[in-house]
């Protein structure tokens, strides 16, 4: 299917030079594939650096200054070794305006001797800082005689890193794979590229990687836009053709009779909430329409959409239809299968249930209770997506916290039925204005105000070297009780991102804690993880240390104490999300923010925004608008899903002119048969939008 001129790109990384098993798996997790075996060319390339760094020559060393890079030529001085163990080496450098020192923690003096002789003339370049009265710099990054200082790069791009994988390994792969990079036909309409001054692709991206100035890297400079425009090109393309298949398959008139909603309302302690009401009238009136549904259901964390999708579902079973509900990861669907069971029993409504982990013998029933209708509702991970899961009829599909789903995902499970309508629900407050961007042209419902009975969470900032006064606190709350999250942001320990691993910091309570801590991470069997989790939920633990793998939509309602450690290095919209996992309860709830200091200005006006609001919303503006002030974690960890190389905040306004061209080229060109047309289809393909491309053979 995919144009092999683009099979280069394609191609796994142990392709290039220096790429071997290590390195291979270091790449996986730095350019974010966990699912794969082995990132791709294309990954490396579309690892964007997000700074660059001034290396080019100063006059001399007056002109240096504190917290900056500096690149000088220098005569060398005197060495000093290190007199005891833990004392650093120091060298004195000089020119005619002053001097400095470098000083080298646990190094061998034969290597600096050769590197830096006394007496000769050398290139460096380096962080400096300053000590006392006068300035240092610790670890040259660079440092060359002076006929080779072309091996220092004048503008230097600096580049999201891992243990392990420096920038100077990462840079040579990435000029490799843009070496391998074909010429592409133009996809990008010429009076376009001339307004914008848009590089073509192959240039964009070599400018990007090997930035010639300052202006390179700047989120509307030609290069870094003509970028974002391809992938909103792409994502704007494909949800055209999706929606185009979906709108043309007719639909069905689902009304249902009201009397299993009616036993699941019985059966509930709660009444709904207006806005749970609302979404549920729209979309029962979608149902009832004979075109297809396609409705996002948006709703902070906690605000409820759970029961929404149940009484929607319900509303396909009563007309005599199945439904289906995905969830991204088995602790959800352990989850929603523990909320909706009972609810299912009391109406009537027989639940399946689908993960990797059922096998054999009881898939194969599965199976089979499905496709003769013997199963209503069917839970399931991306199981569910499988060919050989078929439906008697499926009605609707519901996928829960989208952004862990890719449209082709979305596509797949839609096409299991023939007319389903489709509901998506998501928790990630994006503002209406990117609703298009993210999810396409969506009919969307809100889900505005939280259950009746929410206590507001307070929140703390506190740096970690409080610990132990928290330590103290949590003893006493979990002695009375209290169940508590302890959230780490890595799993493995990282020298480069300080953070403490959720193994270390497990380890560290346990001593104190005993049998009463639990930890849950991305790397434990599945069993594992829901045996913790249930250990967790029914108080046999008080406190579970965990990864983020928590972040989405887990509910132990009686959870009242949320720490997260080193705050500072998660994204707005994740702490958000993470901080709805307590407050769930009729106890009050709080949330400490344990962050290691000093705090950048960005990272305090985040923390700050969060002791100050609960409204997802209102969160997910300051975080776009904070983003824009260029904070690389803010970035990564962004809650708007699924781009590369967009960064919303900077090139939202280019959305509209994607959409637009989108709409105008398939209503020129229906079956992308053109030259531009072609040329269209591999930028789907480049963009792993490739599926859309199905739908055009299928007419
Ligand atoms: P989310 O929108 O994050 O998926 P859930 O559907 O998991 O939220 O709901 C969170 C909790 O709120 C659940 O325990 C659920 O039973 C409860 N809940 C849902 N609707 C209401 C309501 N109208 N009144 C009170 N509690 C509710
Ligand atoms: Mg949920």
């Amino acid at each position: 299917m995919r144009p092999e001129i683009l099979n280069p790109l394609f191609a796994t990384v142990s392709n290039l030079k220096g790429v071997g098993h290590r390195r291979a798996a270091l790449l996986v997790k730095l350019l974010n594939r966990p699912m794969e075996e082995e990132a791709r060319v294309l990954d490396l390339l579309f690892h964007l650096p997000w700074q660059v760094i001034d290396r080019r020559l100063l006059p001399n060393m007056a002109a240096i200054e504190s917290g900056k890079t500096a690149t000088l030529d220098v005569t060398v001085g005197a060495h000093t070794p290190s007199r005891r163990k833990g004392l650093p080496y120091t060298i004195n450098v000089f020119d005619d305006s002053g001097e400095l020192t470098l000083v080298f923690f646990s190094a061998h003096s034969d290597y600096l001797k050769k590197q830096l002789p006394e007496g000769e003339i050398r290139r460096i370049s380096g962080e400096i800082t300053a000590y006392r009265d006068s300035f240092q710099m610790a670890h040259p990054q660079y440092i060359a005689a002076l006929d080779r200082v072309d091996t220092i790069p004048q503008i230097e791009p600096v580049y999201a890193l891992t243990a392990g994988l420096s920038g100077k390994i990462l840079a040579p792969l990435i000029t490799e794979s843009l070496n391998t990079l074909p010429a592409l036909p133009e996809w990008i309409e010429p009076n376009l590229l001339l307004e914008h001054r848009w590089p073509s692709l192959k240039v964009a991206l070599s400018e990007v990687h090997h930035p010639q100035d300052f202006a390179a890297l700047e989120p509307d400079g030609p290069g870094r836009s003509r970028l974002a425009y391809d992938e909103l090109l792409a994502g704007q393309l494909a949800l055209n053709l999706v929606r185009q298949r979906l709108r043309r398959a007719l639909g069905r008139r689902r009304r249902g009779d009201g009397s299993k909603r009616r036993r699941i309302l019985e059966a509930l302690p709660f009444t709904l909430t207006t806005s749970q009401e609302r979404s549920l009238e729209e979309i029962a009136d979608d149902l009832g329409r004979p075109d297809r549904m396609l409705r996002l259901l948006q709703g902070d964390v906690g605000s409820g959409k759970t029961i929404v999708a149940l009484l929607a579902m319900a509303i396909a079973v009563e007309s005599g239809s199945q439904a289906a509900i995905m969830a991204p990861t088995e602790i959800l669907v352990q989850q929603h299968y523990e909320t909706l069971s009972p609810l299912c029993k009391a109406s009537g409504i027989r639940l399946g249930v689908l993960t990797g982990r059922i096998k054999g013998k009881a898939r194969t029933e599965l199976l089979e209770d499905l496709k003769i209708g013997k199963i209503d509702i069917l839970i399931s991970t991306h199981a569910g997506f499988q060919e050989d899961v078929q439906f008697r009829e499926l009605g609707l599909a519901v996928i829960d916290e989208q952004h862990r789903f890719g449209v082709h995902q979305r596509l797949a499970l839609a096409e299991k039925g023939n007319n389903a309508d489709l509901l998506v629900m998501t928790a990630t407050p994006i503002p209406r204005s990117l609703v298009l961007a993210a999810f396409g042209d969506m009919d969307v419902s809100r889900l505005l105000e939280k259950p009746a009975g929410r206590k507001p969470v307070d929140t703390r900032i506190i740096p970690l070297d409080r610990e132990a006064d928290l330590l103290l606190r949590l003893d006493v709350a979990v002695k009375s009780g209290a169940r508590v999250y302890w959230v780490c942001p890595l799993v493995e320990e990282s020298e480069l991102i300080d953070a403490k691993s959720a193994e270390d910091r497990f380890d560290a309570l346990q001593s104190r804690f005993g049998s009463r801590v639990g930890l849950v991470h991305g790397r434990m069997k599945a069993a594992d993880k829901n045996k913790v989790m249930s250990d967790f939920t029914n108080g046999v633990i008080g406190i579970l240390v965990a990864t983020t793998v928590i972040e989405v939509g887990v509910d132990v309602s009686d959870a009242t104490i949320m720490v997260i450690e080193n705050a500072e290095r998660f994204g707005l919209a994740q702490l958000h999300q993470l901080r709805g996992r307590v407050g769930r309860g009729t106890t009050k709830s709080s949330c400490i923010l344990l962050y290691r200091g000093p705090l950048s200005k960005n990272a305090e006006a985040r923390l700050a925004i969060m002791r100050e609001t609960e409204d997802g919303f209102r969160i997910a503006e300051e975080d776009l608008r904070l983003r824009g002030e260029g904070d690389i974690l803010g970035t990564q960890q962004s809650g708007v899903p699924g781009f590369r190389l967009v960064q919303l905040e900077h090139h939202a306004g280019l959305l509209e002119t994607a959409r637009q061209d989108a709409r105008h080229t398939l209503s020129q060109d229906r079956l992308l048969q053109s030259e531009r047309g072609k040329a269209l289809r591999i930028l789907l393909h480049l963009f792993e939008r490739g599926e859309a491309i199905r739908l055009l053979a299928s007419g």
